[in-house]
C-alpha cells in the first residue's frame, strides 16, 4: 500500500464505509494516514472517588448500591445509578440507555470513565462509559488518538482502519539528509507517521507531532521563499493614479479615517503608483478597519480602468461585503460595477457573472474560492485582495494572483502575532500595521463566568435586546459521538427561546447548514430581523454588525485565546458600550486564569503572547490557539520556536543551494515535487 492506494483495498473497508470516509475527504491510504488525531485522551487507573477532582475526566471503580431509579419524561429515559467505593460515593445519570439497567445489578463493580461533576455536595458523572475492570486495564497508561468524525463513523473504526494501514504501508524513503534530522532534533518519517497515530507515551507523540509540524512549515516557507523571490523582482504592470473617486469616497464616509489607516491607505498608493508591483499586508486588530483600506484601494484601481478582485473565506463573509459595497455604491455614487460569484449561486447566475468578468463589465469581483476556480477568466485583474487572508494557502493566494498577469496583491489579517513570526509567516509580503482603533469605540467589557450564572447573562441580554441591541452566543461545536455536555446550538436556541421573552427573535447558524441557508440567516441578523443569534465558531471572523453588543461564548475554556479574541471582536464596532461574557464549564484554576488574560487586555497582540507564556510551548495536549493559517499539525503559537528554526534553515539551505540539486539534497526534491500534501514547484525558485 501507497498513498495512492484507495482505501477500499483497507481489509474491513466495504463501499458503505468508503463513502462515509469520503465525507471527511479521505479516499486514498494516503488522506487516512494524514487525518491526523485532534487530540489523545489518556486512560489513567481508576481514582479514588474521594481523590476525583470536579471538571476532570476521570475513572472511578464503583459498586452499583441499589437498583437504579428510572424516570421517564416525555421520550427521555433518565436512569440515575448510585455508586461506592471505599472513599465515597458518586451517582451516574444515564439518558436513553434503558439496556444498561441489566446490567446494573446491585453489588456488580465497574469502571465508569467520564467528567465529574458537582450537584450540591454531591460528584456526579452524566453518561460515563462503563468497562469491565479487564476491559479498562487494556486502555491504561495508553494514549488514545481522537479523531475528527462524520456521522456513522464511530473514532474506534477510523483507529482501526488507520491500523489496518499502517500494517501493510510502504513508507517512503527519508527524505531529510541525516545532518538536518539531527540538527532540528526530528524522528524518522515512519516513526512520526506511526506515532502520530499510535503513540507509545506522551513524549513519543510529541516528537512525531514536531516532526509533521517542521514539515508543513518547511513546505509552507519554501514556497514563501519562492514567492518572495518571484514577487521583489517584478515591475509595476498596472501603474496607477490617483484620481478624486478615492478622495470624494472618504470625505463622503460618515466618519473619519484613523491616523492608522491614513498611513495605510498612502503605502498602499505609493506602491500602486510606484514601479513594484505590490505584495502588501495589512495587519489590524478585528475592528480596526481595514475593509474601507481595501475598498479605497478596488475603488483606485476600478478608476483606473482596470478590475479588481475581493475574495473572503466564507460565503457569508462574500455576501457581506457585497451587500455594502452595493450599498456604498449608490450612495455616493462610486464607480464600482460589482458581481458577486460564491459556490451557493445557480449555474445560470455563476454563467452571467463568469460573463460580465470575463468582458470587464464588472470591475469589481467580489467571493470565494469561487473567484480562482478554472472557468473564471478576468479581463484585466489589476488587484487580487484577500480578506482574513491567513485562512487561505499560500498556494491560494497565489492561484488568485495568477488569475491575472501579476496583480497587484493586498491581504487584510486581525491574526495576532509578534512582529518575528510576521516576517516569517508573511516573508513575502510588506507589513502595514493599522495599530488603533476608531476612536469613538469604547473599550469592552468583559467577565469570565462559570455556568451558574446563565441565568444573569440571559437577564442582561434580554435588557439589551429592550434597548434596540443585538446578541451572540457562540457554542462549540457538536460533532458526532462527542461528549454529551456541549450545547448543540439547535437545543440551545430552543432553550435560549424559553428563557427570554417570547418578544425576543431568536436563530441559530452553524457549519453544516447549505450556504444559502448561512447567508440568509446573516442577512436578517444584519437587517435587525434576528435579535439573538445561536451560532458554532462559522461568524469567527468578518462579520460586521455594528448594532450587535453582547458577545456570550459557552464553554470558552474549549477555544484558544486567539480565537476567542476574534469572536469578542464581533462586537465592540458600533459606537454603543459592548460586552462579552465568556462561560466556563470548567472551574480548574489554570483555565480561570486563561481566561482571565481576555478579561484584562483587548489587545489581540499582548493576549497571543502572554497566553503562550502561560502555557509554555509545545503543549501538544493544549488546545489549539485557533484555526488559522493552513497548517493541520503546526501551531503557529505553540511551535514558534520550531517555526523559527524552520525558518533559519530554510534560508541556508536554499542560499547553498537553490535549487536543492546537490546529490544531499535531491531526495527532498524529488519529495516536495511529487507529493499531494506539500507540494513546492521548484522550476521557479
Ligand atoms: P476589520 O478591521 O475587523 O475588518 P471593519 O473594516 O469591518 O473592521 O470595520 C469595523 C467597523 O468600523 C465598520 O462598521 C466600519 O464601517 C467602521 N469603521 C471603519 N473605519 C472607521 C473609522 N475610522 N471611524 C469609525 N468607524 C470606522
Ligand atoms: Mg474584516
Amino acid at each position: 500500500m501507497n498513498d495512492q492506494t484507495p482505501i477500499l483495498e483497507i481489509k474491513g473497508i466495504g463501499e458503505k464505509t468508503a463513502r462515509l470516509f469520503h465525507k471527511l475527504d479521505i479516499d486514498t491510504v494516503g488522506d487516512l494516514l494524514a487525518h491526523y488525531p485532534r487530540d489523545y485522551e489518556r486512560f489513567d487507573g481508576p481514582r479514588q472517588i474521594r481523590e476525583v477532582v470536579p471538571g476532570e475526566t476521570e475513572a472511578v471503580n464503583g459498586t452499583v448500591l441499589a437498583v437504579p431509579n428510572i424516570k421517564k419524561i416525555r421520550n427521555l429515559n433518565i436512569m440515575n445509578v448510585l455508586i461506592r467505593d471505599g472513599s465515597g460515593s458518586m451517582q451516574l445519570t444515564f439518558f436513553n440507555m434503558p439496556y444498561l439497567l441489566k446490567r446494573f445489578q446491585p453489588g456488580k463493580t465497574f469502571v465508569f470513565r467520564g467528567k465529574v461533576q458537582t450537584k450540591g455536595p454531591a460528584l456526579i458523572m452524566e453518561q460515563p462509559r462503563v468497562y469491565s475492570s479487564e476491559e479498562y486495564a487494556k486502555f491504561t497508561g495508553r494514549l488514545q488518538p481522537r479523531y475528527a468524525l462524520t456521522k456513522g463513523l464511530t473514532n474506534q473504526a477510523i483507529q482501526k482502519a488507520v491500523q489496518k494501514a499502517l500494517e501493510d504501508y510502504a513508507f517512503e524513503e527519508e527524505y531529510f539528509p541525516g545532518a538536518i534530522l539531527e540538527e532540528m532534533e526530528l524522528t524518522g518519517l515512519s516513526e512520526a507517521i506511526r506515532e502520530i497515530h499510535l503513540p507509545r507515551d506522551a513524549e513519543s507523540a510529541r516528537r512525531a507531532h514536531r516532526r509533521l509540524a517542521f514539515e508543513e512549515f518547511f513546505a509552507f516557507l519554501l514556497l514563501l521563499r519562492k514567492n518572495k523571490d518571484l514577487s521583489n523582482s517584478l515591475p509595476n504592470g498596472y501603474p496607477m493614479f490617483e484620481t478624486a473617486d478615492t478622495v470624494r469616497y472618504i470625505d463622503s464616509l460618515p466618519f473619519r479615517l484613523t491616523a492608522g489607516q491614513k498611513q495605510v491607505w498612502q503605502e498602499i498608493r505609493d506602491d500602486m503608483e510606484g514601479p513594484r508591483c505590490m505584495n502588501r499586508l495589512v495587519q489590524g486588530d478585528v475592528g480596526s478597519g481595514k475593509t474601507i483600506i481595501a475598498l479605497l484601494a478596488l475603488l483606485m484601481t476600478a478608476a483606473n480602468g482596470y478590475q479588481g478582485a475581493l475574495m473572503a473565506p466564507t460565503e457569508v463573509l462574500a455576501v457581506q461585503h457585497f451587500e455594502s459595497v452595493k450599498r456604498d455604491t449608490e450612495k455616493y455614487k462610486l464607480a464600482f460595477r460589482p458581481v458577486l460569484l460564491v459556490g451557493s449561486m445557480t449555474a445560470k447566475e455563476k454563467k452571467e457573472a463568469y460573463a460580465k468578468i470575463a468582458s470587464g463589465e464588472a470591475n469589481l469581483i467580489i467571493g470565494t474560492h469561487a473567484l480562482i476556480q478554472e472557468k473564471v477568466s478576468y479581463q484585466k485583474l489589476a488587484l487580487a485582495v484577500t480578506d482574513e487572508q491567513h485562512r487561505f494557502g499560500v498556494r491560494q493566494r497565489e492561484t488568485l494572483a495568477e488569475k491575472g498577469l501579476s496583480p497587484h496583491v493586498l491581504v487584510m489579517s486581525a491574526t495576532p502575532i509578534p512582529r518575528t513570526l510576521a516576517i516569517i509567516l508573511y516573508g513575502d509580503l510588506k507589513i502595514s500595521v493599522i495599530r488603533e482603533l476608531p476612536a469613538d469605540r469604547l473599550p469592552i467589557k468583559n467577565c469570565v463566568v462559570n455556568t451558574s450564572y446563565r441565568a444573569k447573562a440571559y437577564q442582561f441580554i434580554a435588557n439589551q435586546v429592550s434597548q434596540g441591541h443585538q446578541a451572540y452566543v457562540i457554542c462549540p461545536q457538536v460533532e458526532e459521538g462527542e461528549m454529551t455536555d456541549l450545547e448543540n446550538v439547535a437545543d440551545y436556541a430552543e432553550k435560549l427561546r424559553s428563557a427570554l421573552p417570547p418578544s425576543v427573535i431568536v436563530a441559530h447558524l452553524h457549519g453544516k447548514m447549505r450556504p444559502a441557508e448561512k447567508n440568509r440567516i446573516m442577512e436578517d441578523f444584519a437587517a435587525r430581523n434576528i435579535d439573538v443569534l445561536v451560532s458554532t465558531t462559522v461568524i469567527e471572523v468578518g462579520i460586521n454588525v455594528p448594532n450587535a453588543t453582547v458577545m456570550m461564548v459557552e464553554n470558552a475554556e474549549r477555544f484558544g485565546l486567539a480565537q476567542l479574541h476574534q469572536l469578542r471582536g464581533r462586537v465592540g464596532r458600533g459606537d454603543a458600550q459592548s460586552y462579552c461574557i465568556f462561560v466556563s464549564a470548567d472551574e480548574k484554576k489554570e483555565t480561570m486564569e486563561r481566561l482571565e488574560i481576555l478579561n484584562h487586555s483587548n489587545d489581540g497582540f499582548h493576549i497571543a503572547s502572554e497566553d503562550l507564556k502561560l502555557r509554555g510551548p509545545g503543549d501538544l495536549f493544549g488546545v489549539r490557539q485557533s484555526g488559522d493559517f493552513a497548517f493541520r499539525v503546526g501551531d503557529i503559537y505553540d511551535d514558534s520556536e520550531l517555526l523559527k528554526k524552520t525558518s533559519d534553515l530554510v534560508d541556508r539551505l536554499l542560499d547553498q543551494d537553490p535549487d536543492l540539486s546537490l546529490e544531499v539534497h535531491r531526495p527532498l526534491r524529488v519529495h516536495f515535487e511529487n507529493t499531494d500534501r506539500n507540494k513546492v514547484d521548484f522550476r521557479t525558485i
